[in-house]
């Protein structure tokens, strides 16, 4: 039993509040990590990105970020070309829609309704 208890210990790093990770840090609880593990507890069943400002930490997280951001940006672009597609339907169901009210007017006038 007390060599179980052992390994646990040593298996499971549990972070200080300055080392703390990201997530853990806004909940103010512990952060607690297994060393086969890259995300903490916490993130792991979040689903979450560990994030823990270390210096040895630091370099893997700026390309981490510079890959989100790129694909950020993509998205943008993407998003972009989609809004001017929908715009342009939009004004042709607007010119359309005024087509039709001039026909409209025209009948009216025509007809005398
Ligand atoms: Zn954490
Ligand atoms: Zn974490």
């Amino acid at each position: 039993m007390p060599v179980s208890k052992k390994e646990k210990i040593h298996k499971v790093k549990t972070f200080t509040k300055k080392t703390s990770c990201l997530n853990c840090r806004k909940r103010g609880i512990k952060c607690e990590k297994e060393d086969s593990e890259e995300n903490c507890s916490l993130c792991t069943r979040q689903g979450k990105k560990c994030i823990i400002f270390k210096p040895q930490y630091m370099e893997k997280h700026i390309v981490e970020l510079t890959e989100e951001v790129r694909r950020n940006k993509e998205e943008i672009q993407d998003l972009k070309i989609r809004v001017t597609n929908l715009e342009k339907s939009h004004n042709k169901l607007l010119l359309n829609l005024k087509q039709r009210s001039i026909l409209d007017e025209e009948l009216k006038l025509e007809f005398n309704f």
